[in-house]
C-alpha cells in the first residue's frame, strides 16, 4: 500500500460502525491527517492502532494540503479522517482530494458512516431523487439566498443543524417555504437516537419550549407540485376575506400562508402590492 490517499468515513456515534475495511486501511496507512488529532487519537486507541497523525482542518488546509499530497508523492499512503463521518461532506477533505487528483494521485474511498445518508435512510421521505443542502449559513445575505434558491425545490432535502441554531433555522424554514412535513434525525447511532417525523409548525412548538439538545439532520420534504396548488384556494381571496373579517393585513397574509401552507413573506408582499393600492 504506497502512495495513495484513502477517504476514510469513520462513527457518527457508535463506534461499532468503523468497518474492518476502514480499521485495516487505518492500520496500514503510513500517515493520519486527521481533522483533529485529539478526536483521532480516540478512535485510533479505540482499536489498538498506533499510527502518527498530521492534523488538517478548514484553517491550515492549503499549506497542509500541499505537505501531504507531497508526502504521497514520494511513496508514502495516507488516510484522511474527519471527528466523524465521512470526510469531504461538510467537513474537510474536498480540497486535499482536489489537490492530490489534480496531481495523478490515486484516491480510494473507504466509505461507511454519514448523518446525511443514514436520516435519509431512515426519514420515510421520498428519496428516489433528493439534494443535500449542508448547514444554512450564519450570514444574513447568503442564509436569505440560500433559502429563495430552495422555495421552488421539488426534492427531498437534507441539512445539517447544531441544536443551538436548530430553532432560529426551523423558524426560517417556516417563514419561506410554509408549514411542510419534516424528519428531524437526531443523535443518531448514539443512546438518545431519534427520528421524529413532524411538521414544521410541531417542530417549532416542541422546540420552543423545549431546548433542543444533540446532533440534528433535518429531512425537509420538497415544494408540493404545481398541481396540488392549483387545486387550493387562491391566496389574495382567501387575504380578502379575512381583511373583511377585520383582520390587519400582515395578520390576513400570515393567516392565509399558514391555512394554505405557503410562504408567509410572498403571502405578504402579494398581498401588499394589492391591497395597500386599493386602501
Ligand atoms: N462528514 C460528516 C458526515 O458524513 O455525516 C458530517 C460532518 S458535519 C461537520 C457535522 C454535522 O453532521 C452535525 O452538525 C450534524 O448536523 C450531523 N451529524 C453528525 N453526527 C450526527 C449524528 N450522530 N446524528 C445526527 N446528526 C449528526
Amino acid at each position: 500500500m504506497a502512495g495513495k490517499l484513502y477517504v476514510v468515513a469513520t462513527p457518527i456515534g457508535n463506534l461499532g460502525d468503523l468497518s474492518p475495511r476502514a480499521q485495516q486501511t487505518l492500520a496500514q496507512a503510513d500517515f493520519i491527517a486527521a481533522e483533529d488529532t485529539r478526536v483521532g487519537a480516540k478512535l485510533l486507541n479505540a482499536f489498538g492502532i498506533k499510527k502518527p497523525q498530521v492534523s488538517y482542518f478548514e484553517h491550515n488546509r492549503r499549506a497542509k494540503g500541499e505537505q501531504i499530497a507531497r508526502r504521497i508523492e514520494a511513496g508514502e499512503s495516507c488516510a484522511l479522517i474527519t471527528d466523524a463521518g465521512t470526510p469531504a461532506i461538510s467537513d474537510p477533505g474536498c480540497d486535499l482530494v482536489e489537490i492530490c487528483a489534480g496531481r495523478g494521485i490515486e484516491v480510494v474511498a473507504v466509505p461507511g458512516p454519514c448523518a446525511a445518508i443514514a436520516a435519509l435512510s431512515i426519514g420515510g421521505m421520498p428519496c428516489g431523487r433528493w439534494c443535500f443542502e449542508g448547514f444554512l449559513s450564519v450570514n444574513k445575505k447568503s442564509r436569505r439566498q440560500h433559502l429563495e434558491e430552495i422555495r421552488e425545490e421539488k426534492r427531498t432535502m437534507v441539512f445539517y443543524e447544531a441544536p443551538h441554531k436548530l430553532l432560529r433555522t426551523l423558524e426560517d424554514f417556516y417563514e419561506t417555504l410554509g408549514d411542510r412535513p419534516i424528519v428531524l434525525a437526531r443523535e443518531l447511532t448514539k443512546i438518545h437516537e431519534e427520528a421524529w417525523r413532524a411538521t414544521l409548525s410541531q417542530a417549532l412548538e416542541r422546540y420552543r419550549q423545549t431546548p433542543p439538545r444533540g446532533e440534528f439532520v433535518l429531512v425537509l420534504a420538497g415544494a408540493p407540485d404545481q398541481g396540488e396548488k392549483e387545486t387550493e384556494q387562491d391566496p389574495m381571496e382567501l387575504t380578502a376575506e379575512l381583511l373583511e373579517q377585520g383582520l390587519s393585513l400582515s395578520e390576513a397574509a400570515k393567516q392565509a400562508a399558514r391555512q394554505l401552507n405557503l410562504p408567509k413573506n410572498s403571502v405578504y408582499r402579494q398581498a401588499l402590492e394589492r391591497f395597500s393600492e386599493e386602501k
